[in-house]
């Protein structure tokens, strides 16, 4: 049967889709609130995100590098399910580097014919050097391409239903648009893409089964190690941090595994590299990552450190922060004290 916007949706449910920003919120449901919300509205926004900021992921650009067309297909489809006469514009977010890389590739592809009415409601938007990590959380992009203040939205109202300029918007991550136009050409096989960084032979960015464990990733790319080692997965900083007998989980948030040699891993150098990333990352608009990020900073390079107020810290920090930053910045401490340190 040929792909059409009506039964797009019933493929990407029939296929479990799941959006591959970190978040693996099921594809569907979004794209059919969208829908529902376009209803009663006249116009709608697409918005492709393709910036990648949290450390050590690299897929999103392995796939506009090697496979723009395919990403590109996933955007067409998406406009061709909302209603292009109600699709106004659509965003594409991506950092300097990428851009610069792999713009020209997006570009080229959206000059073929099937693609040339969505080329010309296709808007590239360049993240901003001095812009945080935050900038590619999905309501703050919003206020990025607003020109308002990057710093999140409160939610609800959600993206789905009152996004840029108030109208309904499909934000969707690079991968998710790739994975949809395999599910609508029935190639999709249920993989997802793996970066692997760290002490390991073969680091790369690498396709396989979404349900394999962290242990059988390894081994499948040749990389898993002979010597002692503990593992970062799901991003270089919010990452948990796991132990070599805790592999057999499947590998979460945005797929990355850092592989560290536990022989030459110095715990203060690990802690102040994840306590700079938060301090200069944190977007400063509230009180409890504001100050808290500085403070953890702050204590952690004072000759005495107050060890109980670093972790009631991290306590506050989880509980009190405004967006995933701050409340997931304890996670790679807690997880190190816990798996590796206490062991
Ligand atoms: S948790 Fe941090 S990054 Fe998030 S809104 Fe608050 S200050 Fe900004």
């Amino acid at each position: 049967m040929p792909v059409n916007s009506r039964n797009i949706l019933k493929k990407i449910t029939d296929a479990n889709l799941v959006g591959r920003g970190g978040a693996s919120y099921p594809v569907a449901q979004k794209w059919a609130a969208v829908k529902s919300a376009l209803a009663t509205r006249k116009i709608a926004y697409i918005v492709v995100n393709g910036a990648e900021g949290e450390p050590g992921v690299k897929k999103d650009g392995y796939l506009i590098k090697n496979f723009p067309q395919e990403v590109i297909n996933g955007v067409y489809l998406a406009e061709e399910f909302l209603n292009p006469a109600k699709v106004h514009k659509i965003y594409f977010f991506l950092n300097r580097e990428y851009f610069r890389a792999y713009g020209p590739g997006l570009k080229k592809v959206l000059t073929l014919p099937k693609y040339k009415k969505l080329g010309e409601k296709m808007e590239f938007i360049v993240k901003p050097e001095i812009l945080t990590y935050i900038s590619g959380e999905e309501s703050a992009l919003l206020n990025l391409i607003e020109g308002r203040k990057v710093e999140p939205r409160l939610k609800p109202p959600y993206p789905t239903e009152h996004g840029l300029h108030g109208h309904p918007t499909l934000i969707n991550n690079t991968e998710t648009f790739y994975n949809v136009s395999l599910v609508a050409r029935g190639k999709f096989k249920n993989e997802r893409w793996y970066t692997i960084n760290g002490s390991v032979k073969h680091r790369g960015v690498y396709s396989l089964p979404a349900d394999l464990s962290i242990a059988e990733v390894l081994h499948r790319t040749n990389n898993y190690p002979s010597y002692s080692f503990f593992v970062q997965v799901g991003g270089e900083a919010a990452g948990e941090v796991l132990n070599s007998k805790q592999l057999d989980q499947p590998v979460s948030g945005a797929g990355s595994i850092m592989v560290y040699d536990e022989r030459s891993t110095k715990k203060d150098r690990l802690f102040k590299y994840w306590l700079n990333f938060y301090h200069e990352q944190s977007c400063g608009n509230c009180t409890a990552c504001r100050e808290g990020t500085y403070r953890l900073f702050e204590l952690f390079n004072h000759p005495e450190p107050d060890h109980k107020l670093f972790n009631e810290l991290l306590d506050n920090l989880a509980d009190s922060s405004f967006c995933a930053l701050g409340s997931d910045a304890p996670k790679p401490f807690k997880s190190y004290l816990k798996n590796i340190l206490k062991k």
